[in-house]
């Protein structure tokens, strides 16, 4: 039976995608070092005889080593993720995604599991053919721009999952997420949805950043915990790139409105300039839009998101409200 290692498993997606490998009847470890996941997110799992769970970091190479030895498919999600923390924190974000994934592939290729690993969408920066396809050109802001930092790190863990393959045979599948909602999302770290379904049902203006014309498309965590462990179980997906989204966009004040619509808020719906959104002030910049081409993981494995964004709102709301 395969095992699986989930790097960042009391993370949002992690914890979604430990939800439903157990459910599976799968054996399944996770390892975070709760530094954005939340031991909430698996409390529930924690005496589940196929679960189990270390509360660590996955540079610890001792503890790595034997997690890496019991297992056969690592998905790698442990990484530094929201806008606001990578721009807050950039040598956090910087060591995080490098020397983590560093770590992930050295152990991995000692035991030759899979490695299932996440990239994300920012890697096509301000890229402006849209949608974008997996192998397009990417274009990036300059360094003195903290976000850009993010792009690149995980540019990199893409570099060096592909050359783990290519030179030493490792079995490495790339996954690029777009933005992904659901249940367990905080808003802490900058994502909007949560923000925005908050700040509408506590009453609080619901704050749009920019003049608000920049758009987006967002995709319900089951699809892509699906589309995942789909992939996962596809050999003919090892050594290449998928785009992981949805193909409807909106942009950010429609998201607004349709928030404070759906919730019933009387909330009012305030612009903010990003000079007043992030730490790094005028260094700040923003993608006007971000749109994948799904057709290269729709013909590998069939993948279709379910959910369109207003059943994804309801959800989310649902949740908020549950524990407000
Ligand atoms: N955003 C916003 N208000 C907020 C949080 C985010 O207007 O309170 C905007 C943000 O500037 C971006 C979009 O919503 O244009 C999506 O932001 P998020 O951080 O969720 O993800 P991103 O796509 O930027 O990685």
């Amino acid at each position: 039976m395969t095992r699986f290692l989930i790097t960042g498993g009391a993370g949002f997606i992690g914890s979604h995608l430990a939800d439903k490998l157990i459910e599976q009847g799968r054996q399944v470890t996770i390892i975070d070092d709760l530094s954005t996941g939340r031991f909430e997110n698996i409390q529930h799992l924690v005496d589940h005889p196929n679960f189990s769970f270390a509360i660590d970091t996955i540079t610890n190479e001792v503890v790595m080593d034997r997690l890496a030895s019991m297992c056969d498919v690592i998905f790698h999600l442990a990484a530094a993720v929201g806008v606001r923390l990578i721009v807050e924190n950039p040598v956090h974000t910087i060591e995080t995604n490098v020397m983590g994934t560093e770590a992930v592939l050295k152990v991995a290729q000692r035991y030759r599991a899979k490695v299932m690993l996440a990239s994300t969408s920012e890697v096509y920066g301000k890229g402006n053919s849209i949608p974008f396809r997996e192998n397009d050109d990417v274009l990036l802001g300059p360094t003195i721009h903290n976000r850009w930092a993010y792009a690149a790190s995980k540019m990199i863990d893409e570099f060096l999952g592909l050359a783990y393959h290519q030179e030493k045979g490792l079995p490495v599948v790339i996954f690029r997420l777009f933005n992904t909602v659901g249940p367990r999302q905080t808003g802490q770290y900058g994502m909007v949805i949560p923000r925005f379904v908050k700040q509408a049902l506590n009453s609080e203006p619901i704050t749009v950043y920019g003049d608000g014309k920049q758009r987006r498309s967002f995709t319900w965590v089951g699809d892509v915990v699906e589309a995942l462990i789909s992939l996962a179980g596809n050999p003919a997906a090892i050594g290449q790139v998928f785009n992981i989204g949805h193909e409807k966009e909106i942009s950010i004040y429609e998201l607004a409105a349709l928030i404070k619509k759906l919730t019933g808020s009387h909330s009012e719906i305030k612009f903010i300039p990003y000079e007043e959104a992030y730490a790094d002030a005028g260094n700040f910049e923003d993608m006007q839009r971000r749109l994948p081409d799904i057709s290269k993981i729709n013909e590998q494995i069939g993948y279709q998101p379910s959910l369109d964004l207003e059943d994804i709102l309801s959800r989310v709301i649902e949740y908020h409200k549950k524990r407000m």
